[in-house]
């Protein structure tokens, strides 16, 4: 099945961290570097070291490194304008890019943080699906992945905003998995539970202690772990469509 992977133009966004960075890692290996890679995120440093890696254990393979805000709806326009003639022929979406600031009850949430978990969960990752639209219309295919979350399942106290973006994220993919049924273009929505990435540190402002308590008492999933699975269902013949798959640790309740 790894085969149906060959020559693909895959776009990730969020690829500098976290399941972003493995999911590269995975196709790349899944394929033995016979296919392209774009990998965005804001921070280039960390791209360029993941594309230095990757051409070093596979010769064939073609990456592309962008900096990319997905919060900013003009530099989306602004990089599919700009998408060199080699790497625009995208077959795969993983729309990823994502984060949770705090924990924190509704009245004390700051504006900022709930802006940039809407702007990058939802307006970001809407952009991305509606600039490549109309190429995957064209070529009837194209596989969309949707990073959603447990969250998007199941609202928590303290995280209501994270929540209601996941729950947002879900109800917009499943309403475009039923405009496109007709077609041949697949959406894919994951929600996993607890990843160890950096996403805790990031939701506890750098704070690591109180990211680390996250996982405490529990083996979580890790990266490699989601990323095998959207290599996997990536990878089924066309007729096949793994629509939402909520994934959790096995010791996860
Ligand atoms: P990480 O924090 O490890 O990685 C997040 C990635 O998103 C980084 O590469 C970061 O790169 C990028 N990112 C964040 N904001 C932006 C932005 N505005 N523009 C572009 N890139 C951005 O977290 P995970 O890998 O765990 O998270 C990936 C996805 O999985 C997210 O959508 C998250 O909501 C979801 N998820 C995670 C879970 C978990 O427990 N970890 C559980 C369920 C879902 P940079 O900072 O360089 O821009």
């Amino acid at each position: 099945a790894a085969g149906r992977l060959a020559g693909k133009t895959i776009l990730i966004t969020g690829a500098s961290a976290g399941i972003g960075e493995a999911t590269a890692i995975e196709y790349a290996s899944a394929a033995k570097g016979e296919l392209k890679l774009i990998l965005t995120a804001r921070r280039l440093e960390k791209l360029d070291s993941v594309k230095s890696k990757l051409e070093a254990e596979f010769p064939n393979i073609k990456v592309l490194t962008v900096k990319l805000d997905v919060s900013d709806l003009s530099a989306i326009e602004k990089f599919f304008k700009e998408l060199p003639e080699e790497f625009s022929d995208v077959d795969v979406l993983i729309n990823n890019a994502g984060l949770a600031r705090g924990v924190a009850k509704v009245g004390e949430i700051s504006q900022d943080d709930i802006d940039s978990m809407f702007n990058t969960n939802v307006r970001g990752n809407i952009a991305m699906v509606q600039h490549l639209l109309p190429l995957f219309k064209k070529k009837n295919s194209g596989d969309i992945v949707q990073l959603g979350s447990v969250a998007g399942r199941e609202p928590y106290p303290g995280g209501s905003i994270y929540c209601a973006t996941k729950h947002a994220l879900r109800a917009f993919t499943s309403a475009l998995r039923k405009e496109l049924i007709n077609t041949k273009i697949r959406i894919i929505e994951i929600q996993p539970g607890n990843v160890e990435t950096e996403f805790s540190d990031v939701r506890f402002y750098g704070d690591k202690d109180a990211a680390k308590k996250v996982y405490q008492g529990t083996e979580p999933l890790y990266a490699d772990d989601i990323a095998e699975l959207i290599v996997f269902y990536t990878s089924r013949k066309q007729n096949t469509v793994v629509a939402e798959s909520l994934v959790f640790a096995t010791n996860q309740a």
